[in-house]
């Protein structure tokens, strides 16, 4: 298994490296390698994302920073005591993140925002291993289907077992709660297919499942939507 150290070197989807490395000669000053996770390394919340944004993350370097799938994201954060600041500007902003750690299901930036499925599963190796490391009871939220599926498959979880629903939240076998929302995109806030309410449902939902971790474990292998 690769450490993180050697994720910023990944060069394995030749796909993705060919267009990291055009980005790098259009843009210089441009981030575009993979994009490493950020924040609190025991984090009691992880959030999974799809992948780097063009000028957001793959700009910056840091995830969700840049681009306007971050606005409501750390907005939300800092309003749930997660964030020390409501807005991620840069990389050296000094934003800190509390108990909670950010990353994506795939580390560098594909053409479209769309990764291929085989892409997704190569990448998927990073993201078992940042899954492992967490601590029973930890939350983690998917931000949208693929972030899900990627999430069970890094844990061997089937995903049939496990269906992606927006404020559904899954108890997962090794003790890590699941939390689903739709993806806060520039796309889905801009049509209404996620709101700021209901993203906020969501962390509400999460903060109180994370002051009662024993009730919550209780119902391990349940599905529930609220
Ligand atoms: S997407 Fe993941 S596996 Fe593919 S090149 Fe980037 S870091 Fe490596």
């Amino acid at each position: 298994m690769r450490g993180p150290a050697s994720v910023i070197d990944c060069r394995d989807c030749p796909r993705l490296a060919r267009f990291l490395d055009e980005v790098r000669c259009e843009h210089p000053d441009y981030h575009a390698r993979p994009v490493l996770p950020f924040g609190d390394v025991r984090p009691r919340l992880l959030i999974v994302g799809l992948a780097p944004g063009m000028h957001g993350a793959n700009r910056t370097g840091r995830p969700f920073t840049g681009d306007h799938a971050g606005i409501i994201l750390y907005r939300t954060l800092h309003r749930y005591g997660f964030s020390s600041a409501a807005q991620s500007v840069d990389a050296k902003d000094g934003l800190k993140l509390i108990g909670c750690r950010i990353t994506n299901a795939v580390k560098c930036l594909p053409p479209q925002n769309k990764p291929e499925t085989a892409e997704i599963r190569r990448c998927n190796r990073y993201l078992e291993a940042e899954l492992v490391a967490l601590a029973p009871g930890t939350a983690v939220l998917a931000l949208g289907g693929i972030a899900h599926q990627s999430v069970l498959r890094a844990l061997d979880c089937k995903l049939s077992d496990y269906k992606f629903k927006h404020g559904a939240h899954h108890d997962l076998p090794n003790g890590l709660a699941l939390y689903d929302s739709y993806h806060c995109s520039r796309y889905n806030t801009q049509t209404k297919r996620l709101t700021e309410p209901m993203f906020e449902q969501v962390f509400k939902d999460i903060v109180r499942d994370l002051s009662q971790p024993a009730q919550r474990r209780s119902k391990s292998g349940a599905a529930h939507s609220t």
